[in-house]
């Protein structure tokens, strides 16, 4: 084998010498003709099942991305995939080939022609496709152990609950529900058929939100005493689902609001002990005859720390997380988007004022949480992003929308357990 691989090479480099390359460099010795088999460096190795590569560039300089290593697709743990909507269709499903435990492996539509068309583009059998009154039968589907819930908010709990009851883990889009109570049932349903659930807040497996808490809880920007999270953007067509209150709960809040809430939160480890809110909306605007465009809420910590957050469905895109401490302030731009996040430390340094702009390397959200879920299902681990850690968010946005109506701050237990309602912190290889 090892003879077949060196020959395969020795007859590649004699092509190579005979070609462009010759020409260009008459004289110069060919790697055929210094007899050169590459070296461990250039070849890499292979460790069990893995292929690994030695750096090249010097230690001064970052490493590049290792090799991922996927596991092979028969092993993957299978996904289906509930509502063919844009988030689905533009970025869950594309994101399957950049992971490495998951496999798509069915859908669920309630529109059968979308269906036959995405199920052809991702090679998933026709049997493994239904629609949503007939989610039970993937209980004997064995290539199905996930189920992703990508469907409107309203429509969340009826298919966690199926797909529990169908015997599958639950992978279920955020805000979870539209209300503490429908949380609660889809966290029982969940109990109840000893399935997992985990919610899919992308932000908690990304890169820079990942080293900023690294950062911010391992004292580096000193003590942080004030966030502020804003994530605006304009809305469209009066018509979607998002504008219509029975099906998405609210408005900006439970959408965008959540990235803010949510982040602070997953930050700092601890909860929230008073809120004060207040929301706003154009006048005579279509949009927001039944759900809120802006919604400012201020939330107050058991430490001291001050978070201000802003959302909005009526003005200009921006998506930015600030964290003030003592000692140092660290800034993520994009921080809730898809991708272009940049993690930048402002601190002193000597006499100046530095600003460190660090690039973590793109990896996919989706990709990442999947795997997360991935990972939690092979390993019966509770996911970091749990039902419970979904249902503290609805039991949150419920206060923000009761301060905004009464004027009134909203006092709230306090909780002192850190990190109460997550499950274990990430570690390597949990993602
Ligand atoms: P879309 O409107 O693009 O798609 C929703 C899909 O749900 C539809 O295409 C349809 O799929 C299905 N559906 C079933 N019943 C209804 C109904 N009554 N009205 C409308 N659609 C219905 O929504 P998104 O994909 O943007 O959002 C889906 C979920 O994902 C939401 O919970 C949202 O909050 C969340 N989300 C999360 C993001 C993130 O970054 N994590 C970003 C965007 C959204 P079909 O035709 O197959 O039945």
């Amino acid at each position: 084998m090892r003879q077949d691989v060196d020959e395969t090479r020795r007859l590649l480099l004699l092509a190579g010498s005979v070609g462009v390359a010759s020409t260009l460099y008459a004289g110069a010795p060919s790697a055929a003709t210094a007899g050169g088999s590459p070296t461990p460096v250039d070849e890499g190795a292979v460790i069990g099942r893995e292929v690994t590569f030695p750096p090249i560039d010097a230690p001064t300089d970052p490493p590049g991305n290792p090799p991922p290593n996927p596991d092979p697709p028969g092993q993957r743990v299978g996904f289906a995939v509930v509502g063919l909507g844009r988030l689905a269709l533009q970025n869950i499903l594309p994101a399957f080939a950049q992971s490495k435990h998951a496999r798509l492996t069915g859908l669920v539509s309630g529109d059968p022609e979308k269906m036959r068309v995405i199920a052809a583009q991702y090679g998933v059998p026709r049997e493994a496709c239904c629609g949503y009154g007939e989610m039970a039968r993937m209980r004997t589907n064995a290539a199905i152990q996930v189920v992703y819930v990508v469907l409107p908010n309203a429509l969340h709990r009826d298919a966690v609950i199926q797909a529990a009851e169908a015997g599958k883990h639950v992978l279920c889009e955020k805000p979870m529900a539209t209300s503490p109570d429908e949380a609660r049932e889809m966290i029982e349903a969940c109990r109840r058929a000893d399935r997992k659930l985990m919610i899919a807040y992308r932000c908690q497996y990304e890169l820079a939100n990942r080293e900023l808490v690294r950062r911010a809880r391992g004292g580096e920007l000193g003590d942080i005493q004030f966030v502020d999270a804003i994530n605006t953007q304009d809305q469209g067509d009066p018509t979607q689902w998002r504008q219509i209150k029975n099906l998405s709960g609210g408005g900006s809040l439970p959408d965008v609001g959540l990235y803010c809430l949510n982040t602070t939160r997953a930050l700092l480890g601890e909860e929230p002990i008073e809120v004060l809110a207040r929301t706003h909306s154009p006048d005579r605007d279509a949009r927001f005859r039944e759900v809120e465009a802006t919604v400012s809420f201020v939330l107050r910590f058991p430490s001291g720390i001050i978070a201000n957050c802003v959302s909005s469905y009526s003005l200009h895109t921006q998506r930015n997380f600030r964290v003030l401490g003592s000692s140092a302030n660290a800034e993520i731009t994009n921080a809730f988007d898809y991708e272009g996040q940049k993690l930048i430390i402002s601190r002193r340094d000597g006499n100046a004022e530095a600003k460190i702009e660090l690039n973590l390397g793109a990896k996919n959200q989706f990709s990442l949480e999947m795997d997360h879920m991935a990972f939690c299902v092979r390993n019966d681990v509770e996911p970091r992003t749990p039902g419970e850690e979904g249902l503290q968010d609805q039991i949150l946005m419920a206060a923000i929308y009761r301060s905004a109506q009464t004027g009134q701050a909203v006092r709230l237990e306090p909780v002192s357990r850190p990190d109460a309602f997550r499950g274990p912190a990430l570690k390597e290889g949990s993602t």
